[in-house]
C-alpha cells in the first residue's frame, strides 16, 4: 500500500522514527511541526537513512489556514497526529497552554481534514489515560480518567474523537495507548534529546551513564512490587513506530474508533531497568532512592493482544535492545541533535 501521509510532530522522537518506517514502506510523508521541541537534524537524517526525501512544512497546528495549504496542496491519505506538549510536571504549571496546545491544535487539525475529506487519524493517546488502575495487565475496556492537564488532554481529545465519528460515520479513528516508549533506531542516528532536565527515567539514565548528570534520583522505594521501586511497560520506539504504520495500512477497513494498547506485556521496575541499562552500556549509573514523585503509580503493564489482533502486531524487542539502542543514540550524539 502506498499514498501520502501527513505526520503532525514528526520531527519529534516516535515522530521521526514513524516517518522513517512510513519511508520504508513506500509511503510518502509530509511533516508539518513548530519545531518546538525538535530540530530539522531529525529529518535530514531520517532521510540518509531511507535515501528518501520527506516534505517538511514549518508551522503550527493551531494555524489552520497554513494547514488548509498543506491540504490543498497533496491529497492526504491519512494523517498521524503525534503534535502536542507532553511534560506531565510543566501541565500542572502551565495548563492553559497545554489545553490550547493539545486540544484547540487537534480541533484545528480536524477541521482542516474535515474540509478536504480526509477522514483517517491515528492519534498518540497514552497509558496515563488509565490513572492508577484497579490491577494489571491493563485492558483497554478499564476505565479512563486523569490527574493531571496533560492526561487530561489525551483523554478529551480522545472523547472529541469518539463525538465525532458518532457523528459521522465516515471517520476513521485508531487511538493507540502507548505505555512507556524509549530506545532508539539502531544506527544511532535518530533518539530521543530532550530539552533541558529529562523528566523520563531512561533519557535521564543515559545522561547519568554519559557523565551530563551526577547520579539518578529513583523515586521511591516503598511501592509494592518486587523491588518496591515503580514498574512500568517499556516498549522500543521502533516497535511503537511500526505499529502506526501497520495503523496507516489497515486504517481502511476500520471504521469508527478502534483503541489499542501498545506496550510489549512486561513490566520492569527502576532498578532493573538500571541493572539492564548498566550490563548494556558497560556504564555505571549511580542512584540515591528519594521521595515517591508526586502522582506516580506502583505499577503499570499492558495486555496488548487486542492490536495483536486487529493491526497483527506485537513487540519484537526487549529490554536488552531498548537499553543498548538508547546508549548507542546517546553515546555518539551526547548533546543530542546538537551534535
Ligand atoms: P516530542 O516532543 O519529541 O514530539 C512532539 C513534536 O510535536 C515535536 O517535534 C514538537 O516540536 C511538535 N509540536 C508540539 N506542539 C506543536 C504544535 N502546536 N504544532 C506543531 N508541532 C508541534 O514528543 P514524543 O515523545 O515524540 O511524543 C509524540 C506524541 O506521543 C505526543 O502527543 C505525546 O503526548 C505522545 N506520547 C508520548 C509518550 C512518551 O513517553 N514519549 C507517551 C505517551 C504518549
Ligand atoms: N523515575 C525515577 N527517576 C527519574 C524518572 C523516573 O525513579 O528520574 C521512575 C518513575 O517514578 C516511574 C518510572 O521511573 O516509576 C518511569 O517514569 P517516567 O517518567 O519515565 O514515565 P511515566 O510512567 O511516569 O510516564
Amino acid at each position: 500500500m502506498s499514498g501520502k501521509v501527513l505526520v503532525t510532530g514528526g520531527a519529534g522522537y516516535i515522530g521521526s522514527h514513524t516517518t522513517l518506517l512510513l519511508l520504508e514502506a513506500g509511503f510518502e510523508v509530509i511533516v508539518v511541526d513548530n519545531l518546538s521541541n525538535s530540530s530539522l537534524e531529525s529529518l535530514r537524517r531520517v532521510e540518509k537513512l531511507s535515501g528518501k526525501s520527506v516534505t517538511f512544512y514549518k508551522l503550527d497546528i493551531r494555524e489552520t489556514d497554513k494547514l488548509l495549504n498543506v491540504f490543498s496542496e497533496h491529497k492526504i491519505h491519512s494523517v498521524v497526529h503525534f503534535a502536542g506538549l507532553k511534560a506531565v510536571g510543566e501541565s500542572s504549571q502551565i495548563p492553559l497552554e497545554y489545553y490550547e496546545q493539545n486540544i484547540y491544535g487537534t480541533l484545528s487539525l480536524l477541521k482542516a481534514m474535515q474540509k478536504y475529506d480526509c477522514r483517517r487519524i491515528v492519534f498518540s493517546s497514552s497509558a496515563t489515560v488509565y490513572g492508577d488502575p484497579a490491577s494489571v495487565p491493563i485492558t483497554e475496556d478499564f476505565p479512563i480518567s486523569a490527574t493531571n492537564p496533560y492526561g487530561r488532554t489525551k483523554l478529551y481529545i480522545e472523547e472529541i474523537l469518539r463525538d465525532l465519528a458518532i457523528s459521522d460515520s465516515k471517520w476513521n479513528i485508531i487511538l493507540l495507548r502507548y505505555f512507556n516508549p524509549i530506545g532508539a533506531h539502531k544506527s544511532g542516528k535518530i533518539g530521543e534529546d530532550p530539552q533541558g532536565i529529562p523528566n523520563n527515567l531512561l533519557p535521564f539514565v543515559s545522561q547519568v551513564a554519559v557523565g551530563k548528570r551526577e547520579k539518578l534520583s529513583v523515586f521511591g522505594d516503598d511501592y509494592p512490587t518486587v523491588d518496591g521501586t515503580g514498574v512500568r511497560d517499556y516498549i522500543h520506539v521502533v516497535d511503537l513506530s511500526d505499529a502506526h504504520v501497520k495503523a496507516v495500512q489497515k486504517i481502511d477497513n476500520l471504521t469508527g474508533v478502534t483503541t489499542l494498547n501498545l506496550g510489549t506485556g512486561n513490566g520492569y521496575s527502576v532498578l532493573q531497568i538500571v541493572e539492564a541499562f548498566q550490563k548494556g552500556s558497560g556504564k555505571q549509573v549511580p542512584y540515591q532512592v528519594v521521595e515517591r514523585r508526586p502522582g506516580d503509580i506502583a505499577e503499570c503493564w499492558a495486555d496488548a493482544s487486542l492490536a495483536k489482533k486487529v493491526l497483527g502486531w506485537q513487540a519484537c524487542f526487549g529490554i536488552e535492545d531498548m537499553v543498548t539502542d538508547a546508549w548507542r543514540w546517546q553515546e555518539r550524539n551526547p548533546n543530542g541533535y546538537d551534535d
